[in-house]
């Protein structure tokens, strides 16, 4: 295939949280527009990789390059206005707020402005310029997602999988050009997740890059182009679904648990 280029690079990336290492020096690279999948057992530091990767957590040691960039140390608002974002549960506080409601408050891609105080007012009084601009983009990202006529629906009332798809809706809200998701189709039922899976796939054809933390096994392998594998905090292959299901040290760190 024809060469990519690499916007993540994860170099010797160590965390330890007091006397635990969970993450012992993982080293990968994700490929341009790529889908990626990142695999092991429970506990293996999948999910610290993930926050150190999008600056909730700060490496004890090693780095993360993002287009060329040193981001590791930075605040998770400076990662993403790079263009790096992860998916989050939606928060207590936003599950009294309506589907559009969360839209409207995801934080903004470049414009760094807070629309907290000015937009829940405007969308009684009417709204002008860059805010309706933003109403229009949320329209369009619920359109896409297919939970438009979920708009004014308390974010708490939604299924597990509708949350799911708003997550990844709000995440698009800041612009990025690649999503970190974890555990993205847990809970959801099978019809969503095909949906889910479709929407991500369509995403990735517009260029977007994916990295995906994700328990089920057969999900990763019929979706992802490369897989990388990590157990006890360290990377144990990354290949293709086909190198990797027939790794024999996969093999036994899944059966091993
Ligand atoms: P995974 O997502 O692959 O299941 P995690 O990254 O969540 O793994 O966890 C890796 C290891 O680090 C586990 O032993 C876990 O208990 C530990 N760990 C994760 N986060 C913390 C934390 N905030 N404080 C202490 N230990 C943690
Ligand atoms: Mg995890």
């Amino acid at each position: 295939h024809t060469p990519r280029g690499v916007p993540l690079r994860v170099e010797g990336l160590r965390k330890e949280f007091g006397g635990i290492v969970a993450v012992d020096g993982a080293d990968f690279a994700v490929e341009e527009g790529s889908l990626t999948g990142l695999i092991g057992p429970n506990g293996a530091g999948k999910s610290t990789t993930f926050n150190c990767i999008t600056g909730v957590h700060e490496p004890t040691d090693g780095a993360v390059h993002f287009r060329g960039e040193e981001i590791s140390g930075m605040s998770p608002d400076s990662v993403a206005n790079r263009g790096l974002v992860r998916t989050f549960q939606i928060a207590r506080e936003l599950e009294e707020m309506t589907v559009l409601e969360n839209m409207m408050l995801a934080p903004k891609g470049q414009t760094g402005e807070s629309l907290w105080r000015s937009v829940l007012p405007g969308l009684r009084s009417g709204i002008m310029g860059e805010e309706r601009k933003i109403l229009e983009d949320c329209w369009e990202m619920l359109d896409f997602f297919e939970i438009d006529h979920l708009a004014h629906e308390y974010a708490g009332n939604l299924s597990g999988g509708q949350r799911k798809l708003l997550e990844l809706a709000r995440a698009l809200m800041t612009d990025p050009t690649m999503l970190l998701l974890d555990e993205p189709f847990a809970g959801v039922n099978p019809s969503l997740e095909e949906r889910l899976l479709e929407h991500v796939h369509e995403l990735r054809e517009e260029g977007y890059t994916f990295l995906i933390v994700e328990h089920d096994m057969d999900l990763i392998m019929e979706n992802c182009e490369h897989v990388i594998v990590m157990h006890q905090g360290r990377m144990l292959t990354e290949g293709t679904p086909e190198e990797v299901q027939s790794n024999e040290q996969v093999i036994e760190a899944y059966l091993g648990g």
